[in-house]
């Protein structure tokens, strides 16, 4: 199926959770994740109309930035070591897995600009995912504080891989809570007005519960033929 196609029935579903939860289509930015397909079908996803394209590899980021240039806008998805931000840093706008320290002194070190940076949050505290513990956020997030080049612009978080729709809808709800008392904290460089959560097969349920940013792959730009 063609991307517009399946970017045509992403936007009927992005519009139905909306009108349930009465929040507008366009406070939803949806991020293409193309780390599965080819340059081929990520240039078509951005004739489609989409603006942003996310990655999770460095060598991926780079191949497809090296084709599709500054036109879209590249987040970086994935877990990143230390050692590689400096081959991404110029080119993401935004990174949707900071998650220690070690990182943000990196990322601080190697931007020549202000990075907007998502804190990743285990939220289901799975032991397989990466991410910081809830209780361990407001922490973390203050002693962010003497990184000039950071912005922390919003949380994320990866859903666990069930069906469970109260499962998944706890999980969106608690990084929702989450975000509000970071918020409340009024740090000039943690605005954190972003939810970076939902991905192909849960989508609609984290925009019920306040998702801005949602990472779609497999239902945009999969199955290329
Ligand atoms: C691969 C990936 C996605 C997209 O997953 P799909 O299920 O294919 O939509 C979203 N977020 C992250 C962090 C990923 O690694």
């Amino acid at each position: 199926m063609k991307v517009a196609a399946k970017l045509e029935l992403i936007r009927q579903q992005i519009n139905q959770a909306c009108q349930i939860a009465n929040r507008k289509p366009d406070e939803i930015t949806l991020i293409a994740v193309t780390k599965y397909v080819s340059i081929e079908r990520a240039y078509e996803a951005l004739e489609a109309g989409i603006k942003d394209l996310g990655e999770n590899r460095d060598e991926g980021l780079l191949n497809k930035w090296e084709a599709l240039g500054d036109k879209p806008v590249w987040h970086y998805i994935g877990t990143l070591q230390s050692r590689k931000v400096k081959n991404i840093i110029d080119i993401v706008e935004y990174i949707h897995s900071l998650d220690r320290l070690s990182l943000a002194k990196e990322i601080n070190k190697r931007a020549s600009r202000k990075i907007k940076c998502l804190v990743q949050v285990n939220v289901s505290a799975e032991e397989s995912k990466h991410g910081l513990a809830p209780e361990d956020v407001i922490p973390f997030i203050e002693a962010l504080h003497p990184f000039e080049n950071i912005s922390v612009e919003g949380l994320m978080t990866m859903a666990p891989f069930i069906d469970d729709e109260q499962v998944l809808r706890d999980c969106f709800r608690k990084l929702n809570k989450l975000r509000g008392q970071v918020q409340a904290l009024n740090l000039d460089f943690a605005p954190c007005t972003e939810l970076s959560m939902g991905m192909s097969n849960d989508f609609s349920i984290a925009i019920e519960e306040g998702a801005t940013m949602i990472r779609v792959g497999t239902a945009l730009v999969g199955e290329e033929e």
